[in-house]
């Protein structure tokens, strides 16, 4: 970087990564930086500042920062004044960390130090000098911030911030810190805002939100945070991510049932069919404990939608286990799953681990999963046909834009025909089609 170049940086673009905690992360750097004065651009050779909000949980989300790094330095060279600033996990995570700063990264700053982007990028601008800010423990006033929500009818709300699972392959508890729920007063004057807003539906966030509540000094659950969120006005429908398995309790899944407003959606993952691998995950159930839950929710709430993740080529993963998981994903049927190869990150126990899969093995088990997960997917989908599903409507499709998109309370698109005055409206909708991944309908008249 030249120490000659003047800077007085007025907008910005933020570029996301990952997962939707990184999403609502973003929408506190736009709300930060918007309080400083400057503008978010919705094109890349327009900002002076590129912001990348990374993911460190897989390999291939790494690369593709990697990529996008290198094509922005490519830009640079039109636009000199321009600046890079690189947030989320990668961030964190030493190795990563050093890459970017030689790919030219001229700010570097953890998720736990959003706080600081606008002083960041003014202290680069003034002396062209990169600089580095990481801390380890999470920013305790990181709810606090301003944000700026996207526009729309649904919004993102953090019940807690980060992680003590410590799953033997995952970065999380070492990117995001340790587990910290915030009170139920604060998060529910963020839900009345929202919903003063004209938002919708809220999607509560946490890497688990079934631990919501230990270490708060309020004695509350999960489930009672969730059952006290039912009297905001305006407010039609509530979700929740994710589920650890091992911290769904009777009380929770009793209150999913209770509550008209509360989507009848788990996301539950269940990560692999084999106890040894489920073991070596660290996962703390086996599939026996899996499998009674998926009973006690289908016996209590039996319209509810299952997804899960679920990893292949886990380190050790034998052709056995592979099946294993093929037989549960058989047997418990989820009407959706995000299936990834396993990919070694730095500093997790899975990494050093033998046994590494090699990566054809990877591939052909991932694609024989996708296959039979698909398969059943488009099932279920087909079992809907010719029902009639209540909708919140989201506005134009992005795909199809002369068609509405909207969605079930089992998180099923359906994209149908009608006016764009029904944004935000929960309406029937009768199933004329369905794939894979979504629904086609007509209104109810
Ligand atoms: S529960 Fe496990 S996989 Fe999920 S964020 Fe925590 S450590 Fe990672």
């Amino acid at each position: 970087m030249s120490a000659a170049i003047k800077r007085s940086p007025q907008s910005f673009i933020i570029l996301t990564y990952g997962c939707q905690m990184n999403v609502r992360d973003s929408e506190t750097m736009a709300g930060l930086l918007n309080m400083a004065g400057m503008t978010e651009t919705g094109a890349l050779e327009e900002a002076d500042v590129v912001i990348l909000n990374t993911c460190g949980v897989r390999h291939s989300a790494e690369n593709k920062v990697f990529g996008k790094l290198g094509e922005i330095k490519k830009m640079k060279k039109e636009k000199p004044e321009t600046l890079i600033a690189v947030g989320g996990c990668m961030s964190q995570l030493a190795d990563a960390r050093k890459k970017l700063t030689q790919l030219g990264a001229d700010v570097v700053f953890g998720p736990n130090n959003i706080s600081e982007l606008p002083e960041l990028i003014k202290q680069v601008s003034e002396n062209s000098r990169p600089v580095v800010k990481i801390m380890e423990t999470i920013d305790i006033e990181k709810e606090k911030l301003p944000a700026r929500h996207k526009p729309g009818i649904s919004a993102f709300v953090n019940v807690m911030y980060g992680c003590n699972n410590f799953c033997s392959y995952c970065v999380v508890p070492y990117t995001r810190g340790r587990e910290r729920s915030r009170g139920s007063a604060d998060i529910i004057d963020e839900i009345r805002n929202l919903a003063g807003q004209g938002y919708k539906e809220i999607t509560l966030l946490g890497q688990n939100v079934n631990s919501y509540g230990s270490g708060l000094k309020e004695k509350i659950t999960f489930a009672g945070l969730l059952a006290k969120l039912q009297d905001i006005e305006g407010i039609k429908r509530f979700r929740f991510t994710t589920s650890h398995p091992k911290d769904i309790s009777d009380e929770l899944i009793e209150v999913i049932g209770a509550y008209d407003k509360i989507c009848n959606h788990i996301h539950m993952p269940l990560q692999a069919g084999s106890d040894q691998i489920l073991r070596a995950m660290n996962r703390g159930y086996d599939t026996g404990q899996y499998l009674q839950l998926i009973d006690k929710i289908r016996m209590a709430v039996p319209e509810a939608a299952i997804t899960s993740d679920l990893i292949v080529g886990f380190p050790g993963e034998e052709d056995g286990d592979f099946e294993d998981t093929l037989e549960m994903v058989e047997r418990i049927r989820f009407d959706a799953a995000f299936i990834f190869m396993y990919s070694p990150r730095g500093g997790t126990k899975a990494a050093a681990m033998d046994k590494q899969v090699p990566l054809q093995v990877k591939k052909d088990r991932i694609n024989l999963l996708l296959e039979r997960q698909y398969a059943i997917a488009a099932e279920i989908n087909k079992s809907l046909e010719n029902t009639v599903q209540e909708v919140l409507v989201e506005g134009f499709s992005k795909t199809d834009p002369g068609k509405l998109t909207a969605r079930t309370g089992t998180n099923r698109i359906v994209n149908f025909t009608g006016p764009d005055t029904l944004s935000g409206q929960t309406i029937a909708v009768k199933i004329t089609h369905s794939g894979t991944f979504s629904l086609l309908g007509e209104m109810c008249q």
